[in-house]
């Protein structure tokens, strides 16, 4: 793919297109198009996701109005307490929250949740964005069903500056009130492809379209869409022996929905797929390049050696990725995700800072270059030479990450 066509999809795409909302359907049509253009049929496969009604939020801290946005899912309540503000996790800290609205530090992690529920805290504060910055921006939030498991506490999300102010001033009582109606249910989607191989396995490629709340996700994973895109193109023209289905992911962002939802749906075909590269943020003007393999170690020589082979820096490691190669290393597909981290500096995500310019069209296309002399390797093996197989370390790794296992303090 040209880097004017980057550049082109990169603006045309950039609008919050949040999962389950009509962005995202709009999104996930205009990347059908976009194959269509190539003389592709790619399908819309939808999934089911929660949808919420938030009626509005308010917190006073000792009277005076502090801007939030209150927790989808977190239900509705109003409670009145002291603040605590939770700044370590050890017992003491934990049981002073009895009693307490708690102000935590960044997300709202299952493990820190499960911890207020167990201590007696009547509600929750979160915050988020950066002091530094020049906007008071607050993402919207949801209190995932997974991690309420149906014991709500009220909560809300402040930003930053606010979260200092209320420490610096010394806020003793804060007044927090949550109104929502039912919750519901909403379509987001899965755009999947196939371009059939001479054997009935796949190599199965992942990218998410969905971006956060503020965010016009460019960086985040537009890129990673665009890389799939310029693989559809490239793999449509030339031979390959393993099958290639390529599914552009929805709603990663609220908990790898898509991925989730397609290694659900798709449980009888999983052992046909032989390897999932999954890209999430690639073509950053800055920032070095990984490649996380939730595999056997071989793997990680193998692509080290490979990328000294191609003349492309990288660092290769094992481990668990926080993106839809997940879901499948979890059902046990040997998964890897690729990205080009960039320093914070440089470029952040999740914000309104995530933008076409933090992109390098040049840099995105030579990453997607790497990707795809990657994928035509493997595609073009008489034997796919990945064990599958999750070795016992990424397992537990797999068991922290879906909280069936908690990580030591
Ligand atoms: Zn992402």
């Amino acid at each position: 793919m040209d880097i004017r066509k980057i550049d082109r999809i990169l603006q045309e795409t950039a609008y919050v297109r949040t999962g389950g909302s009509k962005e995202e359907r709009r999104c996930a049509e205009y990347l059908q198009a976009q194959c269509a253009e190539l003389g592709l049929a790619a399908r819309i496969e939808e999934f089911e996701v929660d949808a919420f009604d938030l009626h509005g939020a308010e917190l006073l801290a000792d009277g005076r109005p502090v801007p939030c946005k209150g927790y989808y899912g977190c239900g509705s309540a109003e409670v009145e307490a002291p603040l605590y503000y939770l700044r370590n996790e050890d017992s003491y800290s934990l049981q002073q929250c009895r009693g307490k609205v708690v102000l935590c530090e960044g997300h709202m992690k299952y493990w820190i949740y499960r911890d207020l529920l167990e201590h007696g805290a009547l509600g929750f504060i979160t915050y988020d964005g950066n002091a530094n910055y020049a906007d008071e921006d607050i993402d919207q939030r949801e209190l995932r069903s997974y991690v309420h498991k149906g014991d709500r506490l009220p909560g809300v999300n402040i930003n930053a500056k606010q979260a200092i102010a209320m420490i610096r001033d010394g806020a003793q009582t804060v007044k927090l009130c949550v109104s929502q109606g039912e919750e519901t249910k909403a379509n987001s989607c899965n755009v999947i492809l196939d371009l059939p191989g001479e054997v009935d396995e796949t190599i199965v490629l992942t990218a998410h379209y969905d971006s956060t709340s503020l965010s016009t996700g460019s960086y985040d994973n537009m890129s990673g869409s665009i890389g799939l895109l310029a693989m559809a193109e490239h793999f449509s023209k030339v031979p390959h022996r393993f099958g290639l289905r390529f599914i552009w992911c929805g709603s990663e962002e609220r908990g790898l929905l898509g991925a989730k939802a397609y290694t659900e749906a798709h449980a009888d075909e999983l052992e046909k797929i032989v390897l999932n590269v999954n890209l999430d943020m690639i073509g950053s003007i800055m920032g070095q390049f990984l490649a996380c393999c939730s595999a056997e170690e071989k793997l990680v020589h193998y692509i080290s050696y490979f990328a000294a082979m191609e003349g492309f820096g990288i660092r290769a490691y094992q481990d668990v990725y926080s993106s839809d190669s997940t879901p499948f290393a979890d059902k046990g597909v040997p998964a890897l995700s690729f990205a080009r981290i960039a320093p914070n500096n440089t470029a952040t995500i999740h914000n309104r800072y995530d933008t076409p310019a933090v992109m390098s069209a040049v840099q995105t296309e030579r990453d997607i270059a790497f990707i795809t002399a990657f994928v035509a390797a493997m595609a073009n093996a008489k034997c796919c030479p990945v064990a599958r197989e999750i070795p016992e370390a990424v397992k537990e790794k797999l068991d922290i990450y879906n909280f069936r296992k908690r990580p030591k303090k």
